[in-house]
C-alpha cells in the first residue's frame, strides 16, 4: 500500500482524534458555551466581516489583534503576545521548536491530550507523571521526574482538564523553580477558573501562561493567545506559520474583544449554572461529582460506557473518559449548559445509571 511506504511509522499506529457526530444531540461533549450572540450583533459582525478583503494576506503578524489581546486579557508590559489558530496550535508551535534530539515534553496525566499527541508528531518523548488520586499533583514524583529527565516543556493545565481541578499554586511553583525548561500554564479554562498566573510572569522568566477564546464561546474561530517573555516569543514566532490567522478569524476575535462584557456575562451564567448542576449531582444515586473550577464537570458513575450510551440514546452527547486513564475508571465529563440543558441532561442521566 502507497501509505505503508511513505507515512511515518508512528503516524500509522496513531489513532485520530476522535470528533463525534453530534447532529440532533444536545452537545455536552466538548467544553463549548451554550449561549450565542444576539441577532443586532451578529448582523454587525456580519456587515464587519463582508468589508474584509478575502483577496488579501492577513496583515504582518496580526499587530492589531495581539495588541486588543494584551489590553482586554491583562497581559503584563514585561511579556511579548502570539498568537495561534486555537492553543492547539500554539502547543504544537512549542512542542515543535523545543523538539532538540532527545526533548522531553512532561505533564501529569490525566490531562490534555494535546501534549502528550504533539510531542509524539514533533519527536520528543512524552513523560506522563500520574495524578494522585484526588486529582491533585504528585510533586515529589513530579520533581523527580523533572531531575531524571530535564523538560523542555512542563505542561499545566490550569484547571486541568478532564479532572476540574486547579493544581496547588505552592506546588506549581516549586515546578518552576526547579524546571530548567519552560513551564506551560494552560488557562484554557480561566473564565471559569477566575484564577490566572498571568500577573506573574515576570516573576519567573521560564513561565509561559497560554489561554484560548473557545470556552468563553469563540470555539468556532480558533483563537489562542500565550505570553511569555519577548526573546521566548520571538523565537517562537519563527515557527509559526506566517498567515495562521486568517482575516475573518482576526476580525472576528476583534469584533468580541469589543464586545468582552458579553462573554463574561455569559461565563457568570456558566459558572452559576455549574453550581447548581454539581449540587444536583451530589444528591444523585449512583453519581459521585468532582468539584469544577471549569465549565465542565466529571462525574463517577458504576458504568460509564453503559451511562454513555444510554444518555445518547436519550439525546445527549457526554464524552467517557473512563479509558483515558486509571484514575478516570468510571468517569463520563459534562459540558455546563444553559440551566434548561443541565435540566435535561440530570433527568437523562438520572435514568442512565
Ligand atoms: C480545550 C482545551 C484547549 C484547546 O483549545 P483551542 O484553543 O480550542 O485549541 C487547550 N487546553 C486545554 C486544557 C483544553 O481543555
Amino acid at each position: 500500500m502507497l501509505h505503508d511506504r511513505v507515512i511515518r511509522p508512528d503516524v500509522l499506529a496513531m489513532t485520530p482524534y476522535h470528533v463525534p457526530d453530534a447532529r440532533g444531540l444536545l452537545k455536552l461533549d466538548a467544553m463549548e458555551n451554550p449561549y450565542t450572540l444576539p441577532l443586532a450583533l451578529r448582523e454587525e459582525l456580519a456587515r464587519r466581516l463582508s468589508a474584509l478583503e478575502l483577496n488579501r494576506y492577513p496583515g504582518p503578524a496580526h499587530a492589531e489583534l495581539r495588541q486588543a489581546v494584551a489590553r482586554a486579557f491583562g497581559i503584563p508590559a514585561e511579556a511579548e503576545v502570539l498568537l495561534g489558530n486555537g492553543s492547539d496550535e500554539l502547543i504544537a508551535i512549542m512542542t515543535l521548536a523545543t523538539a532538540r534530539e532527545d526533548a522531553t515534553v512532561l505533564a501529569p496525566t490525566p490531562s490534555f491530550v494535546m501534549y502528550q499527541i504533539s510531542a509524539l508528531l514533533a519527536g520528543s518523548r512524552f513523560v506522563g507523571v500520574p495524578l494522585r488520586a484526588d486529582f491533585s499533583l504528585d510533586l515529589p514524583a513530579t520533581l523527580a521526574a523533572i531531575e531524571a529527565h530535564d523538560p523542555a516543556l512542563v505542561y499545566l493545565a490550569y484547571p486541568n482538564n478532564p479532572t476540574g481541578n486547579c493544581f496547588e499554586d505552592d506546588a506549581i511553583e516549586r515546578i518552576i523553580a526547579a524546571s530548567r525548561g519552560l513551564v506551560v500554564i494552560d488557562e484554557a479554562y480561566q473564565p471559569f477558573a477566575q484564577q490566572t498566573w498571568m500577573g506573574r510572569l515576570a516573576e519567573f522568566p521560564n513561565l509561559v501562561v497560554m489561554r484560548t477564546v473557545s470556552k468563553l464561546g469563540l470555539a468556532g474561530i480558533r483563537i489562542g493567545y500565550m505570553a511569555a517573555e519577548p526573546s521566548l516569543i520571538e523565537q517562537f514566532d519563527k515557527v509559526r506559520p506566517p498567515y495562521n490567522i486568517s482575516v475573518l478569524n482576526e476580525a472576528a476575535a476583534l469584533f468580541a474583544i469589543e464586545h468582552l462584557e458579553l462573554f463574561n456575562g455569559q461565563a457568570e451564567h456558566i459558572r452559576a449554572g455549574r453550581a447548581a448542576l454539581v449540587q444536583a449531582l451530589e444528591s444523585m444515586p449512583g453519581v459521585q461529582p468532582f468539584p469544577s473550577r471549569a465549565n465542565f464537570v466529571l462525574i463517577r458513575v458504576a458504568d460509564a460506557p453503559r451511562s454513555m450510551q444510554a444518555l445518547r440514546a436519550r439525546g445527549v452527547l457526554v464524552k467517557d473518559v473512563s479509558r483515558m486513564h486509571r484514575l478516570l475508571s468510571g468517569c463520563l465529563r459534562v459540558t455546563v449548559g444553559t440551566p434548561e440543558e443541565n435540566r435535561i441532561f440530570l433527568e437523562a442521566l438520572a435514568a442512565s445509571v
